[in-house]
């Protein structure tokens, strides 16, 4: 049998602890909420720089390529109406260049043969590397 004053001591010491657990839990996530926002702040700078420099190279690796593409934008407007030249089906959306340095031979195209023209050269360049080695 407990005594009296073992039981209160006890209920003391149970309280007492619980408060420290609750203050214990609270400083975590106080400190967790405040990593969490650093972590989120960083994940997002460290994305954004990441995108624009991305970004970046890409302009730096393809100098032609953006030209070509802005100059074809800017001198050969698609007109709307006008179906992709490759499938003579879906709406031409996009324009492909065969050759960048002929910036306004273009191709009128949809997405769907953009995406497969391209595709294509990949594979076909892909061989010729093979059969070249
Ligand atoms: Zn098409
Ligand atoms: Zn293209």
């Amino acid at each position: 049998m407990l005594s009296e004053k073992r039981k209160a001591y006890m209920k003391e010491y149970r309280k007492k602890n619980r408060e420290q657990i609750s203050k214990y839990q609270r400083d975590w996530n106080d400190k967790n909420n405040e990593k969490m926002k650093l972590y989120h702040r960083k994940y997002r700078k460290d994305n954004r720089d990441k995108t624009i420099s991305s970004v970046r190279k890409y302009q730096k690796d393809n100098p032609d390529k953006i030209k070509a593409q802005r100059k074809a934008h800017n001198l050969l407007p698609i007109l709307s109406g006008k179906l992709c030249e490759r499938c003579n089906k879906r709406k031409a959306v996009d324009r492909h260049h065969e050759d960048y340095n002929n910036p306004l031979e273009v191709m009128f195209v949809c997405v769907k043969c953009h995406k497969e023209i391209h595709l294509e050269k990949r594979l076909n360049s892909g061989r010729e590397q093979k059969e070249k080695q």
